[in-house]
């Protein structure tokens, strides 16, 4: 198979034509081409040697994962299903926003760290997804969206005017369990000669894997948001098994280490509203106490359900009290608002038809197998 030029960030592609004989700055050049320009053929990019573009040509090329699907909500919320081989897929979200559009992107094909209430997390754990494929769900939604700039007016990218102003890791899989990857990916949406991302519009999410935590502190700082959902260690075992493995004052003092490094301020609390298990005064208490010395904000995110779940989003009225008790605590928080449900794009339910319409559409495919035989 080609070498796919997605794979690499600027170290990467700089090395890669050393070996080949070539100068950095061609490796700047062809980096523009494909994450500025969307250009996917070597032929096309035109300030490039013709040498150097034959031979590209001939070794490389822009793979970025396969569209099998596209769905439209009716609140604006697009998803899109990527096959990424082996009857695995994965989905990539686009929520367009006011003066914002945000793009949620997926890590690993399922998710090996099973959090109770979380669909991936069911689906068990396939592999990890490429460089090449985590970036190249940007690179796609960039095409979808006409997003990319043109080759003609190579400098007219005003922030403002950007389509995709955020990317969020907050799809399918745990970012930090694909450290590499996810890193290297990462590094082509800061580049200004690829994404031109700025830091702190680029948010990884995790469920607090604490020694990755400060590797990408010192790696590649971008806005951080940590999977919290329980106020107490014994809750939080049940909810978020790695909890068992990084416990709640291990990742406290992770988030704090994070801070100094952080291009944000703060660190968001992610906390998923689960009826009558994580959702009381008293839970709302604790969780002002755990969080209180850590400059943070709460994203309360109302639970949404999947078949078999066995859990049930918290009530409008439980979610208000414990709203008023953070607050009261003067701890900033929101409320997420469920985007893209009705085309199952909210969070924590991607994948969750997947392997549905996986098991149908091999059904069909027997079927078909056997009317043919
Ligand atoms: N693995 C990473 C990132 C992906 S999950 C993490 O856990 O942080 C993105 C967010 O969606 C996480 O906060 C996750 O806990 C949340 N989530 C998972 N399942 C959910 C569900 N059914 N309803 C609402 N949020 C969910
Ligand atoms: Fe994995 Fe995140 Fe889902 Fe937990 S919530 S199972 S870490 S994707």
């Amino acid at each position: 198979m080609k070498i796919n030029l997605l794979d690499f960030d600027a170290a990467g592609l700089t090395a890669w034509f050393a070996e080949m004989g070539e100068k950095p700055f061609r490796a700047k050049q062809v980096l523009r081409w494909v994450h500025q320009f969307g250009e996917d053929d070597c032929e096309r990019m035109t300030d490039v040697a013709r040498s150097l573009r034959a031979r590209l040509a001939e070794l490389a090329e822009v793979r970025a994962p396969q569209v099998v699907g596209d769905s439209t909500a009716a609140d604006g919320t697009r998803k899109w299903l990527l096959d990424v081989g082996n009857g695995n897929a994965v989905e990539t979200v686009f929520i367009p926003g006011e003066n914002r559009g945000t793009l949620c992107i997926s890590t690993q094909a399922g998710c090996a760290l099973d959090c109770a209430f979380c669909s991936t997390g069911k689906q068990g754990f396939n592999r990890n997804l490429t460089a090449g494929e985590i970036v190249g769900q940007l690179w796609w939604a960039k095409k979808a969206l006409g997003d990319f700039r043109s080759a003609q007016k190579p400098d007219d990218d005003a922030e403002d005017g950007r389509i995709i102003s955020n990317v969020v890791l907050m799809g399918m899989g745990e970012p930090l369990a694909n450290y590499d990857n996810t890193v290297t990916a990462l590094r082509l949406m800061l580049d200004d000669n690829a994404y031109g991302l700025s830091r702190r519009r680029v948010t990884v999410s995790t469920s607090g894997i604490v020694p990755a935590m400060d590797r990408l502190g010192n790696d590649c700082p971008v806005a951080l948001a940590i999977s919290l959902h329980a106020p107490n260690d014994a809750l939080r075992d049940r909810l978020v098994p790695i909890n068992t493995k990084y416990p709640l004052a291990k990742l406290m003092a992770a988030c704090k280490r994070y801070l100094e490094k952080s291009p944000r301020d703060f660190v968001t609390f992610e906390y998923v509203m689960l009826e009558g298990i994580n959702d009381s005064e008293e839970h709302a208490r604790e969780l002002v106490r755990l969080v209180r010395d850590v400059p943070c904000k709460l994203n309360l995110i109302p639970f949404n359900p999947f078949p078999d779940s066995g859990f049930r989003r918290s009530s409008a009225a439980r979610m208000r009290r414990f709203v008023e008790i953070l607050v009261q605590a003067h701890i900033i928080t929101t409320t997420r608002k469920t985007r893209g449900d009705d085309i199952d794009a909210a969070c924590g339910q991607l994948a969750g038809q997947v392997q549905d319409r996986t098991q149908r559409r091999q059904k069909r495919t027997i079927s078909i197998a056997e009317t043919a035989s």
